[in-house]
């Protein structure tokens, strides 16, 4: 069944878009944190951030099912629910901003915060971090840097390296000289625009840096940035699809851990658990000027059925007080995760914030050269103990845990001891 499953997707769809491991997983339905496969063995699910709230969570389904079976239709009536998503959402952000625009994607999301700011900068250029990814659209190919695309980077683009503290070579520095240099280089990359003609229209920094594979970036490196850019005219883009939405517990938005008030914030992945549903959140100013240029107009992005379920995400967020637990079982994960990097040379420091959280793996005990290929072995050997994760970062060596915020305290050992058990099997001293 499954075998031939995968001759007929490749038949139909090629093979464009890799599946996740050796031998791909057919699933067949889920639960919280629980996924069931076609021979009815249990996964754990610690790497998707979509079904935020949980698989199939009953509040979710009902929400969707009773919508779709009262009204759906596009976005140029009046209706009450996206309305009602709007503000509900809007209340979660600072005062400044106060205006939504809903689409069904991230990548949509972005493509419309570029446009935004192109137009109210008159310039053109973009900065982006070495090794991100933030969507599929012909623009943001152009600016992708950590995913194999045909595209090279657009003549518009300029790409700044993340620094990480954890790296070898910043191991003995200072972080203070860290910071100084690698904020001359987001001034370098600005200038270059600059000089190119393109002037400078935004930067779009993920606020976790995910794609990059978690760095520990020195303190006021993302304010920094943000002051650079402004500074050479353009605005600033945080990218909330992977970090936001109480996923990091001590904050409810990637930037806010930052110190950081964005121009645009756009969102993705968990808004509607699993339900397309993004956006574009931003400050009355810039959404009244791009208003009086251009009739925007989305079909199907703040639909009622996508309102009334994504306004159930966050009350349901709100009500199972989501957050607060993920806050408190990063802090024991954290705990763990340290353990576990004390116990084998080969790993580095845990990484991360809340339920979002990485662990780097080498091939050397002093750390200077990272093992994607023990990373991938990790990641087939925690599958076979029951649980889903994935690898991120240049060399794909750090382990990428980011399991739904309905995972409980009892259910927590099940991850941390395949972690453990992975990692004990494949790390052994040689
Ligand atoms: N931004 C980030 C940080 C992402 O991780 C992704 C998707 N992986 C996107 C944007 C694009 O979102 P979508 O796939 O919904 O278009």
């Amino acid at each position: 069944m499954t075998e031939s499953l995968l001759s007929r997707r490749f038949a139909t769809m090629g093979r464009h878009e890799p599946l996740f491991y050796n031998e791909p997983l057919h699933l067949v339905s889920a639960h919280g944190v629980w996924l069931t496969d076609i021979s009815g063995r249990r996964y754990l699910d610690a790497y998707n951030n979509v079904p935020h709230v949980g698989h199939c969570h009953p509040r979710i389904v009902e929400a969707l099912r009773s919508q779709a079976s009262t009204l759906n239709i596009h976005t140029r009536y009046l209706n009450e629910h996206v309305v009602d998503y709007s503000e509900e959402l809007l209340s979660r952000f600072e005062p400044s901003l106060n205006r939504v625009l809903l689409t069904n994607s991230g990548s949509e999301a972005n493509d419309l915060a570029f446009r935004m700011a192109a137009q109210h900068t008159g310039a053109r250029g973009i900065l982006v971090t070495d090794h991100s990814y933030h969507g599929n659209t012909t623009l943001l190919a152009g600016i992708t840097t950590g995913l194999r695309t045909h595209e090279p980077l657009a003549a518009h683009v300029r790409a700044f390296p993340v620094p990480d503290l954890d790296a070898a070579e910043n191991r003995d520095r200072d972080e203070q000289e860290i910071l100084q240099e690698a904020l001359e280089q987001v001034q370098r990359a600005a200038e270059e625009l600059v000089a190119a003609g393109h002037g400078v229209s935004a930067v779009i920094m993920e606020t976790l840096f995910s794609t990059e594979g978690l760095p520990r970036v020195p303190e006021g490196f993302v304010t920094g940035v943000a002051e650079t850019v402004r500074s050479a005219g353009g605005l600033v883009i945080a990218d909330e699809v992977q970090s936001g939405l109480g996923r990091l517990g001590s904050h409810f938005w990637g930037y806010q851990k930052h110190g950081l008030i964005p121009d645009l914030v756009t969102l993705g992945k968990p808004l509607g658990n699993g339900h397309p549903v993004a956006g574009v959140v931003t400050t009355g100013d810039l959404l009244e000027e791009f208003g009086s240029r251009n009739e925007y107009f989305n079909t199907f992005g703040g639909n009622p059925v996508s309102a009334a379920v994504a306004h159930e995400v966050l009350r349901v967020i709100d009500e199972e007080q989501l957050t607060q637990r993920c806050a408190q079982l990063g802090d024991l994960v954290a705990q763990r995760m340290q353990q576990l990097v004390q116990a084998h040379p080969r790993l580095g420091a845990a990484k991360g914030s809340g339920l979002f959280f990485g662990l780097s793996v080498f091939a050397d005990e002093d750390h200077r050269q990272p093992d994607g290929a023990s990373a991938k072995a990790l990641v087939e050997s925690v599958k076979e103990a029951g649980v889903l994760l994935s690898r991120i970062g240049p060399s794909g060596s750090v382990l990428k845990i980011r399991p739904p915020l309905a995972l409980s305290q009892q259910e927590l050992p099940v991850l941390l001891e395949a972690v453990e058990q992975a990692v004990g099997n494949v790390l052994q001293a040689p």
